[in-house]
């Protein structure tokens, strides 16, 4: 208790970018041709976290289609009997214990083993 002269303790990339913001300060007021590349690192710095957390956003993202992809295509799909493709259980055609893509297809087996 009573660190008085540490910064607030703010958490997520916002409490970081405070943190930042306070040293830098703290170091800037002295005069200098350095605070000019201590302002440059500063705005580069939070650049660096908005990319980072627009890459991980979008990495997220694809992670989370390929799932919902993986997923529909472990929901039960099914082989068409005519030209072997796989179609979600949902959407095939079923006609004589035999699943189809389509119906033209499942018309075409029909007629090919009658
Ligand atoms: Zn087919």
């Amino acid at each position: 208790m009573g660190n008085a002269l540490l910064p607030p303790a703010v958490t997520g990339p916002w409490g970081l970018v405070q943190r930042m913001r306070y040293s830098l300060h703290s170091l800037s007021s002295h005069p200098g041709s350095s605070s000019l590349m201590l302002k440059l690192l500063f705005w580069l710095v939070i650049a660096l976290i908005v990319g980072l957390f627009f890459a991980i956003r979008q990495a997220n993202r694809a992670r989370a289609a390929q799932t919902e992809e993986r997923e529909t295509q472990a929901l039960e799909s099914v082989r068409c009997a005519q030209c072997g493709v796989f179609v979600p259980e949902a959407k095939a055609v079923r006609r004589d214990g035999q699943d189809f893509c389509s119906w033209e297809h499942a018309e075409q087996w029909h007629q090919e083993h009658r």
